[in-house]
């Protein structure tokens, strides 16, 4: 069997997000690029993740082509191709329907930076896409689009979240935050108080200290 490295990462990190709650059932999906850049390893559809087994993590290459794998690939293939396409630099995709950034999806409130760990992600943490149907090349186009050169995440209108990553572990992390961003936000709302926002000139100027290599 080929690629066991990045064909176990999936199978962890899908694991970790089902375990976090951020996906239920055999919804969400992860995809991760092999180091030698040749194949890409993604979550098969609908198998339990708590059944998965590295053989059964379908391999493909950049046309969406299966190499390898006893399980087909997700049916949101088309989407994750889009992006590794489109993006050299990400090599770790995750999508998960994680329900507060669906909410804040569903309502059409942008993220706001309203915790220190969104300021990573820049002003605009995770635009919101409009809905297009899961699996649907429109959708994938769309995503790749909203992402930019470099964006982190995205909010999938009345579906989900997707982040990119340079690795698994980015992925995962934004995923992370951007959710817990999303809750807060809107328990503040639900509580009936403004969504106070760190100023972008306080975000411009961290990410320039964090760009020199200094701690804030
Ligand atoms: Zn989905």
């Amino acid at each position: 069997m080929n690629y066991l490295n990045i064909r176990t990462k999936i199978i962890d990190a899908s694991l970790k997000a089902q375990r976090l709650g951020l996906i239920k059932g055999t919804s969400g999906n992860v995809s991760l690029r092999s180091e030698d850049g040749v194949v890409i390893a993604i979550t098969p559809t609908s198998v339990p993740y708590e059944d998965l087994t590295p053989e059964m993590v379908p391999l493909v290459d950049y046309t969406g082509k299966q190499l390898e794998g006893e399980c087909r690939p997700s049916t949101e293939l088309p989407m994750h191709l889009a992006i590794m396409n489109a993006r050299k630099d990400v090599n770790a995709v995750v999508h998960t329907h994680s329900k507060y950034s669906t909410i804040l999806g569903n309502i059409g409130q942008p993220l706001p930076v309203c915790t220190i760990p969104l300021i990573t992600y820049g002003p605009d943490p995770a635009p919101i896409v409009p809905f297009e149907l899961p699996g649907s090349d429109e959708l994938g186009r769309a995503v790749v689009k909203a992402l930019g050169k470099k964006g982190s995440a995205v909010i999938l209108e009345l579906h989900g979240l997707l982040t990119v990553g340079a690795d698994l572990d980015a992925a995962m992390s934004c995923t992370e935050y951007i959710e817990e961003g999303a809750q807060i936000a809107l328990y503040c709302r639900l509580a009936g108080g403004a969504i106070k926002e760190i100023p972008p000139d306080k975000i411009r100027l961290a990410m320039e200290i964090w760009a020199s290599g200094r701690a804030l």
